[in-house]
């Protein structure tokens, strides 16, 4: 993780920092934008990227979007399946507890879909 620190990588780190709404390219670059007003979404998307391939972010994706994911300790996913956002959950299936054949599980990934709280607030929980 010795990449060089550009101006604009600080700037999506800070943004990211304890962010636990797990934002889109989108949402980052829409929030870099104010502090750095010439940056392009090409530019966040990129070094995004980067900094997932350097194990810096985790990469999630909400069925439409990737969304990125600062917090590295072992979590899983809720997906609200209508407002599309994403709460951190504790780890429900232990990596280490799947047997599969024999297959060697490295690590896991589990979404949960469904209706978050505030959603049914306001609907109740009924469809439509
Ligand atoms: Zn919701
Ligand atoms: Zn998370």
């Amino acid at each position: 993780m010795n990449q060089r620190n550009t101006p604009q990588k600080i700037e999506i780190r800070k943004y990211l920092q304890g962010n636990t709404t797990h934002p889109s390219a989108y949402d980052i670059y829409n929030r870099v934008k104010k502090n750095l007003p010439t940056i392009s979404f090409a530019t966040v998307y990129n070094n995004l990227q980067r900094m997932v391939a350097d194990k810096e972010l985790m990469e999630l994706y909400d069925g439409e979007k990737k969304r990125f994911d600062p917090d590295h300790s072992p979590h899983d996913h809720f997906l609200c399946l209508k407002c599309k956002k994403i709460y951190d959950l504790p780890k429900i299936i232990k990596p280490s507890k799947i047997k599969y054949k024999n297959f060697k599980v490295i690590s896991s990934v589990t979404y949960i879909n469904g209706i978050c709280e505030e959603c049914i607030k306001k609907t109740g929980g009924n469809d439509e």
